[in-house]
C-alpha cells in the first residue's frame, strides 16, 4: 500500500502463482509445467531467429504462426487468435465479451484468474456449485448469465467434461459466448474445437505452457467464429499490437509442426499419471478422476497442508490451496516416471 495508490489499487487482489523457489532444486509438481524439453526444432527455430533482425518489430498479426494453428486444427487463418500466454488470451476475451454485461458464470471451484480479470475489469460474476465428486452439473448453470466461462478439464481438480454436455450448453446459451479454456485438453480429453463450425457463440483457448512443453515462451491462443476472433483482436489492437515476439512466433510455429514429440510426451505424461494413480490408492489416497496433467489427492488420516509442508522439506514441491472446499486436497503435477517415483518415495516416509 502507498498513498499513492488509488481505491481502486487498493482493491485488487492480484492472482497468486505457484512457487517458482530458487533457493535450492526441487521436484517440481507445483504449476503444472512439463518435466520434458521443448523439441529440438523448437529450439533450432527459435536460435535461426537470434540475429540482427531483431531490431524490427515481429508481424503484428503473427500470420505464419496463426496459420500453422489453423492447418493443426482443420480451420481458417481467421478463426486462431495468438497472444503473450494464454492468460493474456483471456484478459482480452473478458474485455471484449463480459465487460458491461449481465454477469457471467464459472464454477465455485476453477482457475483463480478469472475472478481476477472480472474485478480488474469490473466485470460482474456469479457461481455455480461442482457437485460433491467436483464435477460440473450442467443444469446448474443460473439463467441467461451474461457469459460462461468453463476449464475443461478444469482446473484445479481435473474434473472433464463430455463434449456432448459442452454442446447441450452452446445450444441453450445460444445468446452468449462460452469460453472453454482447454489448458490441459491434450491429456486425454477431447477437444471441443471442431464444435465452432456451428456454434457462433463458442471461443476455445488454449496454451503452449503444458503439453508443449513452452511455458517460459508464453504463447496462448483462442479459436474461434471470425466474428469473435476479431472481437478480440480489437481489445488486441486497442493494448499492444505486438503481443508475441519474433522468438515466440518462431518457437510456436515449429512446436505444431512438430506432431511426433507433441504425441510422445503427453502419451508418457498420461502413462505417468495412471502409475501415479494406482500406486497412490492402496496408500490411502483419494484421487479425483483426472484428465489434466495434474491430479488432486486427499489422503484418509494425513492432513494436506501437513503433507505439503513435510514434502517441500523433503524438497518435493506440490500445490496446496488455502480454499473453500479443497483446503484438505493437493494438486500434484504430473512429472516424469522417476520424479513420481520420488513423490511416492517421499509420502511413504512421511506416512509410515
Ligand atoms: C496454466 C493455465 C492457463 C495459463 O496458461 P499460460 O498460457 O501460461 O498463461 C490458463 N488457464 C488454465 C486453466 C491454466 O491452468
Amino acid at each position: 500500500m502507498s498513498k499513492y495508490w488509488s481505491e481502486f489499487l487498493n482493491q485488487l487482489s492480484p492472482y497468486v502463482a505457484g512457487e517458482q523457489p530458487q533457493d535450492r532444486s526441487y521436484v517440481k509438481l507445483n504449476t503444472n509445467e512439463s518435466p520434458y524439453p521443448p523439441s529440438d526444432a523448437v529450439l533450432d527455430a527459435i536460435r535461426g531467429r537470434v540475429s540482427d533482425r531483431l531490431r524490427l518489430y515481429p508481424d503484428p498479426e503473427a500470420t505464419t504462426l496463426r496459420q500453422g494453428i489453423a492447418d493443426f486444427y482443420a480451420l481458417k487463418t481467421e478463426n486462431v487468435f495468438v497472444g503473450n500466454g494464454s492468460d493474456e488470451v483471456l484478459g482480452f476475451a473478458f474485455q471484449a465479451f463480459y465487460k458491461d454485461k449481465q454477469a457471467v458464470a464459472f464454477p465455485d471451484i476453477t482457475y483463480s484468474f478469472y475472478p481476477v480479470y472480472c474485478r480488474l475489469f469490473d466485470i460482474d460474476f456469479q457461481t455455480f456449485a461442482l457437485t460433491d465428486t467436483f464435477e460440473i452439473d450442467i443444469n446448474t448453470i443460473p439463467e441467461n448469465p451474461g457469459g460462461i466461462i468453463i476449464a475443461n478439464p478444469n482446473a484445479p481438480t481435473g474434473c472433464y467434461l463430455d463434449i456432448k454436455q459442452i454442446e447441450a450448453l452452446l445450444q441453450k446459451h445460444s445468446n452468449t459466448v462460452v469460453l472453454i479454456d482447454e489448458a490441459y485438453i491434450d491429456f486425454g480429453g477431447i477437444s471441443c474445437v471442431p464444435l465452432i463450425k456451428t456454434y457462433p457463440n463458442l471461443v476455445v483457448v488454449q496454451t503452449l505452457s503444458k503439453s508443449r512443453s513452452l511455458a517460459g515462451l508464453r504463447v496462448g491462443l483462442a479459436l474461434g467464429d471470425k466474428q469473435l476472433i476479431d472481437g478480440i483482436s480489437r481489445v488486441k489492437n486497442s493494448f499492444n499490437a505486438y503481443p508475441l515476439d519474433t522468438l515466440a512466433i518462431a518457437g510456436a510455429t515449429a512446436s505444431f509442426r512438430d506432431k511426433v514429440s507433441f504425441d510422445r510426451n503427453r502419451e508418457q505424461i498420461i502413462a505417468a499419471r495412471e502409475w501415479t494413480i494406482k500406486t497412490l490408492e492402496p496408500m490411502g489416497f483419494h484421487i479425483v478422476p483426472s484428465k489434466a496433467n495434474f491430479i488432486m489427492i486427499q489422503h484418509r488420516t494425513k492432513l494436506a497442508k501437513a503433507l505439503y509442508l513435510e514434502l517441500k522439506e523433503m524438497g518435493v514441491l506440490v500445490r496446496y490451496f488455502d480454499a473453500p472446499r479443497i483446503d484438505n486436497y493437493l494438486r500434484v503435477s504430473i512429472g516424469t516416471l522417476s520424479e513420481m517415483q520420488t513423490l511416492i518415495k517421499c509420502l511413504k516416509k512421511i506416512l509410515g
